[in-house]
């Protein structure tokens, strides 16, 4: 049998591992921080419409340049946003891969700070792009002075800053990103994949975008949007960015008809973003329900809750698929993930995890 060893792979490649979150499908699945509540009925109607007008010219190319969705994600955004803003690709993942392609690739290198989204060093390596990392404060935190002295130490190419950060769902004070910005000739690059779901306080790096050309500030569909099916996700920043990434793109990357159900779904955002209150009801009760039961959650801006005080959470993780609910081992020691379902959901894995006795102390 033929291993992958066996072939002219470059060398780059040898040894990885793929992005391999399980993909059980179960009762229960709180695992990818997917909105659990499906897209409303009459919206889904629309979306039908759309892509069965979308399918009369679909012996055509389609719009290259997607000039509707980007109008329609530019007018969701605000900020004095224009479609000239606005990037989009299937799913935030290439929109990063863009992102890296452009600015980042062999000779250059990104800088994060982990724990951090996974799929974050898997593009870099899949790009060439030398993954740098520095530590993060005390309680997952990034100040400012964290941020310039890991800039002046590893001198990156590009920054990535996650906020809020998946895993850990801790926001980044727009005063860090705004600090790192002055700190780098390079790109500051912020993932709000979650930002629909934290406090309207914390602010949004958009408001950032005016006078900083090299800062670029990614979305998604997948998460708020309960769209994660789709594969739609965007980035705003300057237009000369935009240009840069037409570069890279393959043409007609995204097709006629994840075009219609995109801006589909735009024109109902209230209808489509109507749960994000309830989940994060849900995210808010994990959190104090989880401390009561002896673990230790952290806060969370996000649609999910880290928690640590796991004696064995690959032996949890185990026994919940067991009964038909799968959550998240992310690999870090004593602690797991968990996404905030529905109230039913939630109830379940918190009732499940109670008779467990999983605590290390
Ligand atoms: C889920 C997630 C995304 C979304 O990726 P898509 O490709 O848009 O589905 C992006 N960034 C982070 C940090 C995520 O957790």
């Amino acid at each position: 049998m033929t291993s992958l060893n066996d072939l002219p792979i470059r060398d780059d490649l040898r040894g990885l591992t793929p992005y391999g979150a399980p993909q059980a499908h179960v009762r229960v699945e709180l695992n990818v921080n997917e909105n659990t509540h499906p897209v409303p009925e009459p919206v889904i109607a629309e979306i039908m419409a759309r892509m069965a007008k979308a399918l009369t010219t679909i012996n055509r190319y389609p719009d290259r340049e997607f000039t509707e969705l980007r109008e329609s994600l530019a007018a969701y955004l605000g900020h004095g946003l224009k479609a000239a803003n606005i990037w989009a690709a299937n799913g935030s993942n290439e929109v990063i891969q863009h992102v890296l392609q452009a600015f980042g690739g062999p000779g250059r290198s990104v800088l994060a700070f982990p724990p951090t989204y996974s799929m974050h060093p898997i593009i870099a390596s899949a790009t060439g792009t030398t993954w740098l990392t520095a530590q993060r404060d005390e309680g997952f935190h990034i100040s400012a002075e964290t941020a310039l002295a890991a800039i002046a130490e590893q001198k990156p190419d590009v920054i990535f800053f996650c906020a809020p950060n998946n895993p850990t769902g801790t926001p980044v004070s727009l005063e860090t990103i705004a600090a790192a910005y002055d700190a780098t000739e390079g790109i500051v690059f912020v993932d709000e994949a979650y930002v629909e779901f934290a406090p309207v306080s914390h602010g949004t790096a958009l408001s950032l975008l005016d006078g900083r050309p090299r800062l670029v500030v990614s979305r998604t569909m997948s998460k708020a949007f309960a769209f994660a099916g789709a594969r739609v996700g965007y980035l705003a920043a300057d237009p000369a960015v935009v240009d840069a990434l037409r570069l890279v793109r393959l043409p007609y990357h995204l097709s006629a008809l994840t075009q219609a159900a995109a801006v589909g779904a735009l024109a109902h955002t209230p209808a489509m973003l109507a749960m994000v209150d309830e989940i994060k009801s849900q995210r808010d009760r994990l959190v104090h329900e989880l401390a009561m039961l002896g673990f230790t959650p952290y806060e969370s801006s996000a649609n999910f809750v880290l928690f640590g005080n796991v004696a064995d959470p690959h032996d949890v993780f185990e026994k919940l698929l067991a009964q038909g609910i799968i959550i998240r081992d992310i690999g870090m020691t004593h602690h797991l993930r968990v996404t905030a379902g529905t109230e039913a959901e939630t109830s379940e894995f918190l009732a499940a995890l109670a008779l467990l006795n999983a605590t290390l102390v």
